[in-house]
């Protein structure tokens, strides 16, 4: 995995989760909801952006050690996300208060028109627990990607697993 496969699961709005970053033997993507753990990534040499204990409290999943996943054992495929591609304005050059379609554009390439893709559902529910269909979505570029619910309660995060690493999900609020 190199690291531009995991800038998708940064976090565009918070500077210091907008970029991969290694801790030890390991490399982790964060947008705050979801965490992903692959083996170190030569070249990434950002450092964790807590402390050390606040980054293990964040991990500990329902009283587990941080993504201790190996004595997991009922795992299930990700749930395919059902949705739709439309095509829409293009927003980068619509920004623009003369909005005017740029040639420049790096989004639409100066067509003015992206073709975007929406889920039909904000959100689904798997084994009790609440995900948002946007992050799953996100999620099913992991290759193999797999969800083990077998930890915590409808508030907890769940485990994830995937061909090179694992992670963690956290659930919607259902109210
Ligand atoms: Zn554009």
């Amino acid at each position: 995995m190199k690291a531009s496969d995991l800038k998708p699961f940064c976090c565009d709005y918070r500077p210091r989760y907008s970029e991969p970053f290694s801790h030890g033997e390991h490399t982790y993507a964060t947008d705050g909801k979801l965490l992903i753990r692959v083996p170190r990534i030569v070249g990434v040499e950002q450092s964790c952006p807590v402390s050390d204990e606040d980054f293990t409290r964040a991990m500990i999943v329902a009283g587990r050690p941080p993504l201790k996943t190996d004595d997991l054992t009922k795992w299930q495929k990700a749930p395919e996300i059902k949705g739709r591609s439309f095509r829409a304005v293009c927003d980068e050059c619509a920004a623009d208060p003369d909005y005017e379609i740029s040639d420049d554009c790096h989004k639409c390439h100066g067509i003015g028109v992206v073709i975007e893709w929406k889920a039909d559902s904000y959100f689904i529910d798997i084994d009790n627990r609440r995900f948002s269909t946007h992050l799953l979505r996100k999620l099913s570029a992991l290759p193999n990607l797999e969800l083990s619910t077998e930890v915590g309660g409808e508030h907890d995060a769940i485990y994830l697993r995937f061909d090179g690493g694992v992670g963690v999900l956290l659930p919607m609020r259902k109210d």
